[in-house]
């Protein structure tokens, strides 16, 4: 599948913005976007800045591509969160670990 995922840099990595079913059980004002820091795995989360009106259907999810930049809180770095995916039942939780699972798998270098 042509995933934009393919051609982001070391710098990037994918985030998950969880709503419908996965924000059930949270503050509703706690709009998160998970994502993995691509140079040490620590695991972070940033308030989600952008619309949901800006995400949009593509290869199979309701993503942004344009992403958002964040900084990890283990190593400082920044980092670019791109694309962040819309999740909203376990269905497409399911789907996008099939889809993504290669690609969160943290690398030392
Ligand atoms: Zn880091």
């Amino acid at each position: 599948m042509g995933l934009t995922i393919m051609s982001r840099s070391s710098s990037e990595t994918v985030g998950v913005r969880y709503t419908g079913w996965a924000a059930l059980n949270r503050d509703p004002l706690e709009d998160l976007v998970e994502y993995t820091c691509p140079h040490c795995g620590t695991r972070g989360a940033k308030a989600a800045r952008r619309a949901r009106s800006e995400y949009h259907f593509t290869d199979g999810f309701v993503q942004d591509v344009q992403g958002e930049m964040s900084a990890c809180r283990g190593c400082k770095r920044s980092l670019r969160i791109s694309p962040v995916v819309l999740l909203h039942d376990q269905d497409e939780q399911r789907r996008f670990n099939a889809v993504f699972s290669a690609d969160v798998e943290i690398s030392n270098n």
